[in-house]
């Protein structure tokens, strides 16, 4: 029965991160712990994250789940381990392990970073019965809580910035684990708040999938407000640098959708060969956001664009 099935996966899963708990401690971990102090992640959080270490070795993880008796189907089914043509090994090898648990807290996914600068720099758990990375979002069975009590969330890209915000008292973040923001996560959100602080890495990628997630949160009925960091700088790298107050002034500095979409389009504005596209596709995303959220906006918006306010308005009926 499907039921059963799925509890049984979640008990090879949570076996699984109870072993990577065990490496990150262990002899083989070493090379993780003096990474994880280095990057100012230091034990005493290790726990509250559950954070782990998958060994560099072809097959650890594979050799122990099935010493415990778990047969290869399940632990292929988890996304833990891949079959290749000279047998099983091990998905996440050398890799700090994060694990994904959604809103309710069960354990659906893994990420793992590779501190070896080999291959790619993050890889997930693969989509499967347990997981579907558009559906969750990173850190919030421990935000939830704390989204409802401060009447917002915020939004950020990666694992470690999640768990930075977490650290410096930020307990409403959450990460999108790299993906442009969907429709699921989106409600999820909206389910706990409806203020929401998107705060995506300063560079280009991260500002384009900012500008996508955001008009799907506004479309859900979020008041989103857009953070903006130093150039090139992600929260994580922005909080050991300048600490909570002054992330705190940058959550006071952030901008509503309308004002951060016109502002960063600004340079493309003024540029007479550009101007009539750039003007479309902020009239079309303008168009989007409901005329009663977009009122205070428009004279400012009006005088941007350089057109009448009232021609504005009859472009966003
Ligand atoms: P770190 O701080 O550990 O160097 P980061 O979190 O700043 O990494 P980014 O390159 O900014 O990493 O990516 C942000 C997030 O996007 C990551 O945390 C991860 O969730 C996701 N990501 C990045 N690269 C990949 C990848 N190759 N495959 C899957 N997800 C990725
Ligand atoms: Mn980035
Ligand atoms: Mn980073
Ligand atoms: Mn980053």
């Amino acid at each position: 029965p499907e039921r059963g099935g799925h509890k049984s996966l979640t008990d090879v899963m949570e076996k699984a991160l109870s072993i990577y708990r065990d490496c990150l401690e262990g002899a083989s971990g070493e090379i993780a712990r003096r990474y994880l102090i280095k990057r100012d992640l230091p034990k005493e959080w290790w726990s509250h994250f559950e954070i782990g270490w998958a060994p560099p070795a072809w097959d650890y993880l594979w050799r122990a789940l099935s010493k415990a008796g778990i047969p290869a189907k399940a632990v292929i089914e988890c996304g833990l381990v891949v079959e290749g043509s000279r047998g099983l090994y091990d998905r996440f090898r050398g890799r700090v392990i994060f694990p994904v648990r959604d809103v309710t807290g069960r354990l659906v996914g893994f990420g793992g970073r590779s501190l070896s600068g080999e291959g790619a720099k993050y890889i997930n758990t693969p989509e499967g019965p347990l997981f579907h990375k558009g559906s969750c979002l990173y850190l919030l069975n421990l935000a939830k809580d704390a989204i409802r009590e401060r009447g917002r969330a915020i939004l950020v890209e990666g694992y470690m910035d999640a768990i930075r915000l977490h650290m410096a008292g930020f307990r409403e973040a959450v990460a999108s684990l790299g993906t442009a923001l969907t429709e699921e996560q989106g409600k999820l959100l909206k389910r706990f708040t409806n203020s929401c602080y998107v705060c995506y890495d300063a560079d280009s990628a991260g500002r384009e999938a900012s500008i996508r997630g955001m008009y799907i949160l506004q479309a859900l009925g979020l008041q989103v407000n857009i953070v903006s960091l130093p150039p090139d700088r992600d929260p994580d790298e922005f909080l050991q640098e300048k600490g909570s107050k002054a992330f705190e002034d940058l959550l006071k500095k952030s901008l509503p959708l309308p004002l951060y979409h016109i502002k960063i389009r600004e340079d493309l504005l003024n540029d007479l060969n550009l101007r009539k596209k750039v003007v479309e596709e902020l009239i079309e995303g303008l168009s989007r956001i409901d005329l009663p959220d977009l009122a205070p906006f428009i004279p400012q918006i009006a005088a941007k664009l350089g057109m009448p306010r009232h021609a504005l308005e009859d472009e966003l009926l």
